[in-house]
């Protein structure tokens, strides 16, 4: 027996992979054309240029068909060598992740420990570069969103934390979670290697990972010596030079990159970074009013992208989430490693609009209730309110 038919689009409400636009969809289904005739030099020069507005790079962007994992290990291999220390920033599942990744292709990485409910610390990681005189670590990684909690760092401090200690690391930034969702500058921040994906705020099936690269983190490249050949800048950087690869792209994944990054422009990034902070905002003013924590503690560190909302003591956020999907067909993020079972997800970020998030709400709202959860009602009246409040001025001017 088959299981009823559910009406009405599943609420993809994880924060990541993100409900892919019908727009991208239909560019996806086009006919695979020959990855080495002339066409796909456009598309492929196409992307890789626009991917660079979008990174705000003028140097090399490179796009794996992979996950985000198979691009944190490309920024790795590239540009370490065995035995190397790199400056790594605990700010919870996916730092984690990264850091052990590091340990397994023989890095040797130090970890700033932190309570999993804040950004990384400027100041910590300036300290330890002042600590580092002999210049032992050759660099310094953060993730910028930190998917997993909620919280995102400050890639501008980061930076200004290396520039005081004067020191020559590198800087490399995951972004997997955070661009084309939240404002994110790779050139103006100096940073070095930025790992991005194809899920999140690019609004495409997961698949597509990318490296944007400095001119000295290419420099480095040249004397690292940990193995590579399919994660390999250079084949990647000399045939892309004209709009191919050195093997087969996922070009159909390439036609919704195209689709993407067209539309992200047409909305405008700064207004899709607006619109991200308004929904995010939303969703903590709901979580506040229901008499819920959210887990990120300090406000500088709230995401755009996401908000983890703590369990009251002794209800389990998967039996939650369970009871959700059930009444209501949305999915919602699980808390991961450390924090399972005692957080979930609320994503906000890709091709969401004000009902969408609303809507996202009411079945938590709603669900909290069947669950048995203790809560205060009006979460989806607060966000309401605000989402109307801040929405004024556009509707006057329309
Ligand atoms: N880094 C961050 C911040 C993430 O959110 C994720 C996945 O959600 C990853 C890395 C791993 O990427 P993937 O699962 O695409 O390999």
């Amino acid at each position: 027996q088959n299981a009823p038919r559910i009406a009405g689009r599943h609420f993809l409400q994880i924060p990541g992979p993100t409900p892919v636009p019908d727009r991208i969809l239909r560019a996806i289904a086009m006919p695979t054309i020959d990855h080495r005739g002339p066409d796909f030099g456009k598309l492929g020069q196409r992307v890789l240029d626009g991917m660079k507005s979008i990174f705000k790079t003028k140097s090399h962007v490179v796009i794996y068909p992979a996950s985000g994992t198979g691009a944190w290990e490309a920024a790795l291999a590239n540009t370490l060598s065995p035995g190397d220390k790199v400056l790594m920033v605990e700010t919870g599942h996916f730092a984690t992740l990264w850091k052990t990744m590091a340990a397994k292709l023989g890095i040797e990485p130090t970890f700033i420990a932190s309570d999993w409910r804040t950004g990384a610390d400027a100041a910590a990681i300036e300290a330890a570069l002042r600590d580092d005189k002999a210049h032992a670590f050759k660099a310094v990684c953060v993730v910028h969103n930190e998917t997993a909690t909620g919280c995102t760092s400050r890639i501008d401090e980061v930076r200004q934390a290396i520039d005081a200690a004067r020191h020559p690391a590198l800087l490399m930034v995951d972004t997997i979670s955070s661009l084309a969702s939240i404002d994110y500058r790779h050139d103006e921040w100096g940073v070095d290697v930025t790992v991005a994906g194809s899920q999140k705020g690019l609004m495409l099936p997961p698949g597509l990972s990318f490296n944007a690269v400095s001119d000295k983190a290419l420099a480095v490249s040249k004397a690292s010596k940990l193995p590579k050949s399919f994660w390999s800048w250079d084949d990647m950087i000399a045939s892309n030079t004209t709009g191919y690869f050195p093997f087969t792209p996922a070009t159909n994944l390439l036609y919704g990159l195209d689709e993407a990054i067209q539309m992200l422009h047409e909305e405008g990034l700064d207004n899709v970074f607006a619109r991200h902070d308004r929904h995010a905002e939303a969703t903590r003013r709901a979580v506040r009013a229901w008499g819920l924590d959210i887990l990120c503690r300090d406000p500088k560190y709230y995401s755009s992208v996401l908000t983890a909302v703590v369990m009251p003591e002794g209800h389990d956020a998967d039996a939650l989430r369970a009871v959700i999907l059930d009444a209501f067909d949305m999915s919602l993020g699980t808390g991961l490693s450390k924090v399972a079972k005692k957080v979930f997800r609320i994503g906000h970020l890709g091709d969401t609009n004000d009902l969408t998030i609303v809507g996202a709400l009411a079945g938590v709202e709603m669900g909290l209730g069947l669950a048995g959860v203790p809560h205060q009602a009006g979460g989806v009246t607060a966000a309401m309110a605000y989402l109307a409040e801040t929405k004024k001025g556009t509707a006057a001017k329309a």
